[in-house]
């Protein structure tokens, strides 16, 4: 109660609903010394809904049913050909959908919310729900997923940037501590999300945090947003590929990954992108005063061994907090599924009832909750 700063009347009628509809359980009365009601333990019940989510990369789509805990219950992908059109994409997700949703036991297929979360690249175009020539994603210019469903699809669409879907899934799944934070994804592309009070910030047309495209290089290698020096363009898995490949080395990134540990030049260049990165997110943690920053990404742990240490001094030495509260960098609790689990957890933040503020603090205390009801 004390942390959502509800009253108790308001706390004791959103957690009658939500008993009421099979989210919380309880545990049962707390003892208490005095008079008036006895406090009654509550709980999120982990199955009491699921959601899915797929989220869409520039090769492979994740997708994957979450509990209200933001674990995968069920999970999978599928690869994507190179210069793929988007509707045989969208099939893909279809196809992923079905064959997850029948994967699903049969007691929990009544709790499983009838909707799809899409984690999808930027920028987008929320007047025209249309995707607006991502860089790397070729023939998605001006495409609006939703319009690519078959017709005989039914349920509710939400789509959102896949960065910010993972940063929301990141303040689903982990505990109040991390309420204000900026998440990172590393891989072809660098993206970011921002959560402030465990809310999303999107920005005025939902395309805030493009950390990607923050300069870091004055006229550096040419970015496909158009701008010089982006960190994607200079630091990203993709920019490091290139680069080795520019030193004559190959262009394979797990070739890259081994390379590194006895050549080094391939070692530099991992430490360059390294102070790259560590450039933008100061830059971010400088604008935002966040208290961590999340980074996660398919690839990004195979490389943290040289991308980690500068991101980590550069936060904890020059940021300008650094004297009130030092920002603790962390690897993504949700790893591999991020992008996954972040798309599912967007039709939580979308479709779950009642008060945010006490459902989050229930699902993020993980802990029984105590209210009067
Ligand atoms: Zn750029």
């Amino acid at each position: 109660m004390r942390l959502t700063g509800l009253s108790g009347q308001s706390v004791g009628a959103i957690v009658g609903r939500l008993l009421q509809q099979g989210l919380v359980e309880e545990t049962g009365a707390e003892s208490q010394a005095g008079v008036g009601r006895r406090p009654i333990g509550v709980k999120i019940r982990a199955t009491g809904a699921l959601a899915f989510g797929c989220n869409i990369e520039r090769d492979r789509i994740d997708g994957a049913w979450i509990d209200l805990n933001g674990t995968p219950v069920v999970s999978g992908s599928d690869l994507i050909d190179r210069g793929e059109e988007p509707e045989r994409t969208i099939l893909r997700v279809e196809e992923l959908y079905a064959r997850l949703t029948a994967q699903l036991e049969p007691s929990l297929m009544a709790n499983a919310l009838p909707a799809i979360g899409l984690g999808l690249p930027g920028p987008f175009d929320p007047s025209s729900e249309s995707l607006m020539n991502p860089p790397k994603f070729p023939h998605w210019e001006r495409v609006n997923p939703r319009s690519l469903f078959s017709p005989g699809w039914k349920q509710p669409i939400f789509c959102e940037n896949s960065a910010t879907a993972a940063a929301l899934g990141e303040a689903w799944q982990s505990r109040t501590e991390l309420r204000n934070f900026l998440y990172c994804h590393w891989g072809v592309g660098i993206g970011g999300g921002l959560v402030i009070d465990l809310d999303t910030y999107r920005g005025v047309t939902g395309n805030a945090l493009e950390l990607g495209h923050v300069p870091v290089v004055p006229n550096g290698a040419l970015c496909e947003c158009g701008s010089r020096g982006c960190v994607e363009a200079e630091a990203s898995m993709m920019a490091v590929c290139r680069q080795a490949m520019d030193l004559g080395f190959t262009e394979s990134f797990d070739e890259i990954v081994f390379l590194a540990t006895y050549e080094p030049l391939i070692e530099e260049l991992l430490i360059r992108a390294g102070f790259l990165l560590a450039q933008a997110l100061l830059g971010a943690v400088n604008l935002f005063d966040v208290d961590a920053v999340v980074i996660g990404g398919h690839h990004f742990q195979q490389v943290s061994k040289w991308l980690l240490p500068p991101v980590e001094a550069a936060l904890n030495d020059l940021t300008m907090r650094r004297e009130v509260r030092s920002v603790s960098v962390k690897y993504s609790t949700l790893g591999e599924a991020a992008g996954a689990v972040g798309a599912a957890s967007v039709v939580f933040d979308k479709l779950l009832p009642a008060n945010p503020p006490l459902v989050a603090t229930l699902v993020h205390s993980r802990e029984s909750a105590n209210v009067s009801h």
